[in-house]
C-alpha cells in the first residue's frame, strides 16, 4: 500500500506541541514508509485564518525540519470541490438542505433536555425537499441502526452504534463545510492512506465512517494518538508552561531534542531515549505506539536539551545556532574567529541545558570592557591581588604559544614561586577576565579569550584598581 499521511492544522496562533507531536508522527510513518506527507491547512474559519497564525504553522514545521512534500493544501482554495461533492450526496438522498430556525432548534433542544432524552435534530427537513435559494443547512442522513465502528491501529476495534447518531451538519448557512464533512472529502481526493491524529478525534471517526460509506469510498486506515496531558495529568494548557514549539524555540531549545522529546510522548522503542533523525524514522511503528496518555515533562525535555548541547552537538555546530542568539544581545563577535567562537562554546557546553544559558553565560567573552559589581572589586581587588595580577601579566605576557596547557604550566610556576596557593591568584584574574566570580576552567577560557584580550583585561583592572 502506498503510504500517505497528513498534518491537518487548523490556523489557531500558535503550532501547539500536541500538533507538533501529530504531526510528527505522521512525518515519521510516511519517512518509514517511502510514502508522502502533505501538509494541510484547514482554514475555514477565516476569524483564526490569518496569514499570520498560518505563517506560524509553517514557521514551526520549519523549524522541526518536518518537511512535506507536496504544495501545502488549504481547504479555502477547495469550497467549489466540497459544494460539488456535497450536491452528489442530495441527489443520490445521502443528504438534505435544512433551514429550521435557531429558535426552532432551541426549542427541540429545551424540550429533550426537561424530558432527559438525548439532545439530536428531530429529522424535521428531512422529507420537505427545501428549496436551495433559501438560507439553509445541509445535513447528513444518519441511518438508523448499524454498526458505524473502525479498527484502530493503536486502540484495536471500536465500536460504534449509528443508531444513537444525529443528522450531522455537513456544511453550514454560510456555505462553509463542517470539519467532519470537509476531512472525508480531502482525505479522499488527497488518497490518504492513514489518519493518524489525536484521541479527542475518536468520537469523530464514526461520522466519518459513515461519510465515506455515503460516498462508495474506502475508508483509510485510522490511529489515534494519546493525548499530551501536564505532570497534573490534566490536559496540557499554558498553566503547565509553553504549549507553542516556537516559545522552546525561543527559549533555546534545539529542534533536534524537541523532536526526540515530542517522539517519546506516547511511542517507545525499548528503554531507549536518545534518538537520532535517521533512527526514529527507522524505528517508528504503531505497534509501539501507547494506548494511554503521555505525560509532557518539562523537566525531561530541558534535560534532553542539555545532553544534545552537552553529547550530540558538536562545539562547531553550536556556533551556528548561537550567532543569531548573540547577535540579538548585542555581542560583538567579530574580534573572534570560527575556530575561536568553537573553543569559546567549548569551555561552556558542559554546563548549559539551553541555548540561552549558553549565549547567556558567554557574553563576558565578547564584552568591550568588564564591570565587576563594587561589592566583588572591594572585596577580591585587595593589595595582594593586584600584585599578584601584575605578576601574573608579566608571567604571560612573554608566552609565544598560546594554549591552555602552556598557560597552566606558566601559572603553575608562578604560583610556586609566590607561595601561594592557586586561588588565591585565580581569583582576582578570574575577576579581571570575566567580571564574575565563577567561570569556566580559568586557562582553557584564557585560551579561547585569546592572547590579547586576556592580556588586556588584566592590564585594565590592575590600571583601574591602581590606587590614584
Ligand atoms: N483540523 C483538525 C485539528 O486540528 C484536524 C483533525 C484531523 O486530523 O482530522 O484538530
Amino acid at each position: 500500500m502506498r503510504v500517505v499521511t497528513r498534518f491537518a492544522p487548523s490556523p489557531t496562533g500558535e503550532l501547539h506541541v500536541g500538533g507538533a507531536r501529530t504531526a510528527l508522527f505522521n512525518w515519521l510513518f510516511a519517512r518509514h514508509h517511502g510514502g508522502t506527507f502533505i501538509l494541510r491547512i484547514e482554514d475555514t474559519d477565516a476569524g483564526r485564518s490569518t496569514p499570520e497564525n498560518v505563517a506560524v504553522i509553517f514557521q514551526g514545521m520549519e523549524w522541526l525540519g518536518l518537511d512535506w512534500d507536496t504544495e501545502p493544501q488549504f481547504q479555502t482554495a477547495r469550497l467549489a470541490l466540497y459544494d460539488k461533492r456535497i450536491e452528489t450526496l442530495i441527489a443520490t438522498g445521502k443528504a438534505y438542505r435544512c433551514d429550521c430556525t435557531k429558535d426552532r432548534l432551541d426549542a427541540i433542544r429545551a424540550a429533550q433536555t426537561a424530558a432527559s432524552e438525548p439532545i439530536r435534530y428531530d429529522r424535521h427537513c428531512r422529507d420537505l425537499a427545501v428549496p436551495a435559494d433559501r438560507p439553509h443547512v445541509v445535513r447528513f442522513i444518519c441511518p438508523d441502526s448499524g454498526d458505524c465502528g473502525f479498527e484502530d491501529v493503536v486502540h484495536g476495534p471500536i465500536k460504534f452504534d449509528a443508531g444513537v447518531m444525529d443528522d450531522f451538519v455537513l456544511r453550514r448557512t454560510d456555505g462553509l463545510p463542517t470539519y467532519n464533512y470537509a476531512v472525508v472529502v480531502d482525505d479522499h481526493d488527497m488518497a490518504i492512506s492513514h489518519v493518524i491524529r489525536g484521541d479527542d478525534h475518536i468520537a469523530n471517526t464514526p461520522r466519518q465512517v459513515l461519510l465515506y460509506r455515503a460516498f462508495g469510498w474506502e475508508t483509510p486506515i485510522f490511529g489515534h494518538i494519546p493525548m499530551i496531558l501536564g505532570a497534573d495529568k490534566a490536559k496540557l494548557s499554558k498553566r503547565h508552561g509553553a504549549t507553542s514549539v516556537m516559545k522552546y524555540s525561543e527559549d533555546g531549545y534545539l529542534p533536534e531534542a524537541m523532536i526526540n522529546f515530542l517522539a517519546r510522548l506516547g511511542w517507545s522503542h525499548g528503554d531507549q531515549e536518545l534518538f537520532t533523525r535517521d533512527e526514529l524514522v527507522q524505528f517508528f511503528d504503531f505497534d509501539h505506539v501507547q494506548k494511554t496518555d503521555a505525560v509532557f515533562d518539562v523537566q525531561k525535555l530541558q534535560w534532553m536539551n542539555g545532553m544534545y548541547i552537552r553529547e550530540r552537538l558538536t562545539a562547531d555546530a553550536l556556533v551556528d545556532r548561537l550567532l543569531p542568539l548573540w547577535t540579538a544581545a548585542g555581542c560583538d563577535v567579530s574580534g573572534y574567529d570560527r575556530p575561536r567562537l568553537a573553543k569559546v562554546v567549548a569551555t561552556m557546553q558542559q554546563r548549559a541545558n539551553t541555548l540561552v544559558d549558553l549565549a547567556r553565560d558567554s557574553a563576558f567573552y565578547f564584552a568591550a570592557d568588564i564591570r565587576p559589581t563594587d561589592e566583588d572589586r572591594a572585596k577580591t581587588y585587595t593589595p595582594e591581588a593586584l600584585d599578584h595580577l601584575g605578576a601574573l601579566l608579566a608571567a604571560l605576557t612573554p608566552l609565544t604559544t598560546w594554549d591552555h596547557t602552556g598557560l597552566e604550566a606558566a601559572f603553575r610556576t608562578l604560583s610556586e614561586a609566590r607561595a601561594v596557593k592557586p586561588g588565591v591568584i585565580i581569583g582576582p584574574a578570574r575577576l579581571a577576565m570575566t567580571g564574575r566570580k565563577n567561570s569556566p576552567g580559568m586557562w582553557e577560557m584564557a585560551e579561547a579569550m585569546g592572547r590579547k584580550r586576556t592580556l588586556d583585561r588584566l592590564n585594565a583592572a590592575i590600571t583601574a584598581e591602581r590606587p590614584a
